[in-house]
């Protein structure tokens, strides 16, 4: 079992990222390490020049978003976490599949579309390829569960495209370099949106601070956040049947539920009949107890730079030590000659 996951330190990361794939990266890191398996977690901060960025802000977040990941539970003496940039495979992996990868496939990619929009001409290369930098991702380390969001899916089969047709042109059939990854939906993947518009993700690109909840948020930030999140005049139901077209009920319900490890069904046998103004100060009475202890650790870690950067020094010296073999056999595939 290896399992490899990335996520950009762009940004604060926010109660979506916590419910919809720390909590996973944790869950997953302990069934690889008692399956004698790996759990890869990176930073994609080379992903991160695919868009305008401010250098000194993505040193600061890929500091943070390590202190964040420690604090959530990622436990650095089980997971191989690490950043990239220090990693130079990736790259290097990246160069030699965009000999196997096609224009074609590449300008079908929705995010593609979608982040582009009409102004490709002005985009990133980095934009367009990224794609084929999430397949080295994986590819590299031979991943066999690979967690991703819904988003996420069509990337993960371009990197199986990519990884077929290189095994196919470049080895031997009884001897394929690479593994296909399999996309891996965990069963519990939550999907968190704004507390401004229950029909849009939660998301550290939105604008509005008041649209997430960011996991360093103090308890009187997060009561007021929650207490100022969009709902409707209408008492909460009693069956999941009434929050069929209440995306901001359902969504308020959902965290509940996320961070209880209650079903919806439970949430709304306890809260049905209750208006927003008694069930959202339950809400954020539940977020800020789940957020107490993160925060802690976060404060104690966010300024120990050098314990950070020797968390993701070792994580690197590990990466590289694991994704050596495939590199060196990629190239050998290629017909690449090296000393
Ligand atoms: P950006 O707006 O910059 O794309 P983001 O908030 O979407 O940021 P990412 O870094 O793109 O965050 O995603 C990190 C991980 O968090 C991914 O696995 C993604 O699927 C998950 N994730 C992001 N937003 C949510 C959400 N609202 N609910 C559940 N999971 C989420
Ligand atoms: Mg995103």
């Amino acid at each position: 079992m290896r399992v490899v996951s990335g996520i950009q330190p762009t940004g604060k990361p926010h109660l979506g990222n916590y419910l919809g794939a720390i909590v996973n990266y944790v869950k997953l890191q302990d069934e690889a390490h008692a399956a004698g398996g790996e759990c890869f977690i990176f930073l994609a901060d080379l992903h991160a020049l695919s868009q305008p960025h401010d250098p000194a802000e993505l040193t600061k977040n890929t500091r943070e978003m390590v202190a964040t990941l420690v604090a959530c539970g990622v436990d650095p003496s089980k997971t191989i976490l690490f950043n990239q940039a220090q990693v130079p495979a990736h790259a290097e992996l990246q160069w030699l599949l965009n000999g196997t990868a096609r224009m074609g496939w590449l300008n079908r990619m929705t995010q593609w579309k979608d982040k582009a929009g009409k102004n490709r001409e002005g985009q990133s290369v980095a934009l367009f390829t990224y794609p084929v930098l999430q397949a080295a991702d994986v590819l590299l380390y031979q991943a066999t569960h690979v967690p991703v969001g819904e988003d996420q899916k069509q990337h993960l089969e371009l990197a199986r495209d990519i990884a077929q047709k290189f095994n196919n042109d470049f080895c031997s059939e009884d001897a394929p370099l690479f593994t296909l990854p399999e996309p891996y939906i965990p069963p519990a993947a939550a999907r968190i949106m704004s507390l401004r518009d229950g029909t849009a993700k939660m998301s550290k690109s939105d604008p509005s601070d008041m649209s997430r909840i960011s996991l360093t948020d103090d308890p009187d930030t997060v009561m007021k956040k929650v207490k100022k999140a969009k709902t409707d005049p209408e008492p909460l139901p009693s069956e999941e049947k009434g929050l069929e077209d209440r995306a901001e009920a359902k969504n308020l319900v959902g965290i509940y539920a996320a961070l209880t490890g209650k079903s919806t069904a439970d949430v709304l046998a306890e809260h049905g009949g209750q208006g927003f103004g008694a069930f959202k100060p339950a809400l954020g009475e539940v977020l800020v107890e789940t957020l107490r202890p993160i925060n802690a650790r976060f404060m104690e870690l966010k300024d120990d730079q050098e314990a950070l950067d020797a968390i993701l020094a070792r994580g690197a010296a590990q990466a590289r030590e694991h994704g050596l073999p495939t590199l060196n056999a990629a190239y050998k595939a290629l017909g690449l000659v090296r000393g």
